[in-house]
């Protein structure tokens, strides 16, 4: 257990922003913060954060919540790991129990195999330093490619021995759970150590987590990979990991690119070296999701080459899907027979910079000329690489990009400028297509969310119309209740001078009070309660005792409701959002007002119903009071229309 003072300790400093642009790369907007989000994916930003708010919401898939939220669903963490991890950020003390055996068992899975792993490394890296066998072959393999005390310690560099089974057998004896090792890879199934007589190389997560192992081997065994990777795990995806990133990130933003390498020292000899905005994509080709990744904090890649013309094919293949996410490649071949790390060792920094910059080609550039000197003259051949060029060229956004290459292309494959444009717009009237579709399910998405205005897309010329649904005294009871919650959320302590010295909050909750009922909502519901208990016991309430409630229902609502539409400047970019309205925040006491009003309207409207219906039933008894009071229902509702209407103009 995290002691109470503790966690409102990191409450209080773990700024939202400050924590998530460890992940996001955010932009001011406004008062707001917007970035590429996360959690689905998308080429502009929907991703809100609100620094005032200490809150976010993405619009585009609704995941929202505070700092703590954030790290929980990003890192896969419980409520008190992702309170570690932000005191850890601040470093607050958390203080706590050793981790018991007991206390292992009931830790969560995904905790539970972060623990492992750090033993394991802990592991390793003795044996790199501390062993005969390690300090022989695994800290000499490493000093002879030039590493130094610091890149070691940093990557937490490690050896695995080749005796097989110590490693599995220390670990059993510390109580570590059979089934977490083998699920992480580190023991086989016969009880044995899956990596022996290897270089460890610790794979991090974005958040400086290990999550897996790469080890190299030293000897020269040709029945033996010379690389070998951790399995899969719950916490190891290698489709969605670039290695060196957790490391790389804050220089990648700085520099405003990412370096691609293939190898670890590739990355370990450029970092070492000043080159800190360097990854490598490991165990695999490079991944969509590993595009996407770098594209949260840079539109720019550099991918160096060191294989041979048929390897970079079929790399380059994958390499399509850049383009689709409008980002800017462009590819290195190094000189034959160099890696980065030969080739950076060699030439030193600043010959380095210069040779990438010098010789980075644009991505349609290299591929057509690589494929071209393939082809050589065999006009069938000539003819797969145009069709092949054309489909990547189509997949680019940018109208005038595709101009571009379209001339390029056609004076290098010398072929008439035409003929390419209405191939390249076969294929873009089917992505076209596609991309509709895609469009309509978003804003079916972002329509959910939205309740100051409507927006109506043309499927013919595709024009954007906002049609403001507030001009109508239109009464949607879930509008209506989303309305009057959102309004005590965000606006319990501000002060209405109207009334006298009442909070917003004081003057809610009279009116809901008697007609809790009404609320259909759960969420909703719980809210009020919790409200109305402070109100009750004669205590204040703050925004802040809402999005860090301990009910998780009442927490997800607040968070959910207080970042409103005005936010999107996703609208504002695409030039469809001109109105200067003014923030709801600063309309809260017409809001509280007219919200109270429609509440009541609708508490009116169905006493009205009962009692009609009553009358209409009741035919043989006495109604002159039955109808007298409906009369008196009836004026109160048609003042509460009226005034509504005058509000509302
Ligand atoms: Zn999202």
């Amino acid at each position: 257990m995290i002691p109470a003072k503790t966690i409102d300790d990191i409450l209080s400093v773990a700024r939202v922003e400050e924590v998530i642009e460890d992940f996001v790369a955010l932009k001011r907007r406004g008062v707001n913060m917007m970035g590429l989000c996360p959690f689905h994916d998308e080429k502009t930003p929907s991703f809100t954060v609100s620094p005032a708010k200490g809150i976010y919401k993405c619009f585009g898939c609704g995941k929202s919540g505070t700092s703590v939220g954030f790290i929980m669903e990003h890192e896969n963490l419980s409520y008190p790991e992702a309170l570690k991890y932000l005191a850890n950020k601040y470093n607050i003390t958390v203080e706590e129990r050793e981790v018991s055996p007991e206390d292992r068992a009931v830790l969560q899975l995904t905790d539970a195999l972060h623990i492992v792993n750090n033993f394991a490394a802990e592991h390793f890296t003795k044996n790199l330093l501390e062993t005969d066998e390690g300090k022989a072959v695994g800290l000499s393999y490493f000093k002879e490619r030039g590493f130094r005390q610091h890149t070691l310690d940093q990557w937490q560099l490690g050896f695995a021995m080749s005796s097989g089974k110590a490693f599995t057998n220390l670990a059993l004896e510390k109580q570590y759970n059979l089934e977490h090792l083998q699920k992480l890879g580190l023991s086989t199934q016969y009880e044995s150590d899956f990596f022996k007589s290897r270089v460890i190389f610790p794979i991090h997560n974005l958040s400086g987590k290990i999550v897996a192992f790469a080890g190299r081997m030293l000897s020269k065994d040709k029945n033996q990979p010379k690389y070998l990777n951790s399995p899969e795990s719950e916490i190891y995806n290698k489709r969605k990991i670039l290695y060196g990133f957790y490391f790389a990130k804050t220089a990648i933003r700085k520099a405003d690119e990412c370096i691609v390498v293939e190898g670890y020292t590739d990355v370990l000899t450029l970092f070492q070296g000043g080159v800190e905005n360097v990854v490598a994509s490991s165990g695999t080709s490079f991944t969509v999701d590993q595009i996407r990744l770098i594209k949260r904090f840079t539109d720019n890649i550099k991918i160096i080459y060191d294989g041979d013309p048929a390897g970079i094919k079929a790399a380059l293949r994958g390499l399509d899907l850049v383009l689709a996410e409008n980002m800017d490649v462009r590819l290195v071949l190094l000189p034959k027979d160099e890696d980065p790390d030969s080739f950076f060792k060699k030439s030193g920094q600043d010959a380095f910079s210069k040779y990438l910059d010098e010789n980075a080609k644009d991505f349609i550039d290299f591929k057509t000329t690589l494929l071209l000197s393939e082809a050589g003259n065999d006009p069938i051949k000539r003819s797969h690489v145009l069709r092949d060029i054309v489909s990547s060229i189509a997949l680019i956004p940018d109208a005038i990009k595709r101009a571009m290459y379209v001339k390029q292309t056609s004076s290098k494959m010398e072929i008439e400028e035409a003929i390419l444009i209405a191939e390249v717009e076969k294929d873009l009237q089917k992505l076209k297509k596609e991309q509709q579709q895609q469009y309509h399910r978003e804003k079916l998405r972002e329509d959910r969310n939205n309740f100051v205005t409507e927006v109506i897309v043309n499927p013919e010329d595709g024009q954007v119309e906002m049609i403001p649904t507030t001009t109508l005294p239109k009464i949607n009871d879930e509008h209506q209740e989303r309305d009057l919650v959102r309004i005590l959320i965000t606006s319990c302590d501000l002060m209405l001078e109207k009334n006298g010295d009442v909070t917003v909050h004081e003057y809610l909750i009279p009116f809901v009070e008697e007609n809790i009922d009404f609320l259909a909502n759960k969420a909703y519901k719980k809210i009020f309660e919790f409200a109305i208990s402070k109100y009750k016991a004669s205590q204040k309430i703050a925004f802040k005792d809402f999005i860090h409630h301990e009910d998780a229902d009442i927490r997800d609502t607040a968070v959910d409701l207080s970042i409103s539409k005005y936010a999107f400047a996703n609208w504002e970019e695409k030039g469809i959002f001109l109105q200067t309205q003014q923030m709801p925040e600063e309309n809260f006491k017409k809001d509280c007002y007219e919200s109270i009003l429609r509440f009541r309207l609708r508490v009116l409207k169905k006493e009205i119903n009962e009692l009609e219906k009553m009358i209409l039933e009741n035919s043989d008894e006495d109604k002159t009071i039955d109808i007298k009071v409906l009369q008196q229902l009836l004026n109160e509702r048609n003042e509460i229309a009226k005034e509504l209407t005058q509000i509302v103009l």
